[in-house]
């Protein structure tokens, strides 16, 4: 039951609909992990896995349909991560434009404005504490999958009129995505 439960994991794409049960999951706040055990580290591998065969630079677990707060990155250049019960501490006043995707929304591209800079505190799959202060593209991938564990998607930091754009899309684009060699988050 537990490995097939696990098996059957995969990646939500937001509907746009308000009786999709997965759009509900992706609205939610996730709620803290009580406790980083081998069920947690069993959804860290498995979230692994499924970011990396959709190509994603990072996902958070509501968009499996958990609704905890862990999700893991591998933004280019850097290693992989885990985040456990996260908290962005610091942002900086300095702000960067950059072109969002995400692994729940297929074939949406915006450029999004966030801060440049964040220290975040969480914990990793072995329950070790840590902090981490960076910048750029890292930096970037953390806020968008934070974002997800407050049910906020990236569509919602854009002006109305472009997010309506993205949303008339929604259906057309998920069509394709299984040609798009294109890296969401
Ligand atoms: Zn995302």
């Amino acid at each position: 039951m537990f490995f097939r439960y696990y098996l059957d994991m995969e990646v939500i794409h937001f509907a746009h609909c308000d009786d999709a049960p997965g759009d509900k999951t992706l609205r939610q706040k996730a709620g803290p992990v009580r406790d980083i055990n081998d069920k947690i580290r069993e959804t860290v591998t498995e979230m692994r896995r499924l970011m990396e065969k959709d190509k994603g630079v990072g996902l958070a677990a509501p968009q499996v349909g958990l609704l905890q707060r862990i999700f893991v990155t591998h933004a280019e250049g850097d290693q992989f991560r885990v985040f456990i019960n996260p908290a962005i501490i610091w942002t900086s006043q300095e702000q960067a434009k950059y072109e969002e995707g995400c692994l729940s929304l297929p074939g949406l591209w915006a450029e999004v404005i966030r801060p440049q800079s964040i220290r975040i505190q969480a914990w990793n799959e072995k329950g070790r504490a840590f902090t981490l202060e960076v910048s750029g593209i890292l930096a970037r991938v953390i806020q968008h999958e934070y974002d997800h564990l407050e049910g906020v998607l990236f569509i919602d930091r854009v002006n109305e009129v472009k997010r309506n754009k993205l949303l008339a899309k929604l259906g057309q684009a998920a069509k394709k995505v299984n040609k798009t060699t294109a890296r969401g988050a």
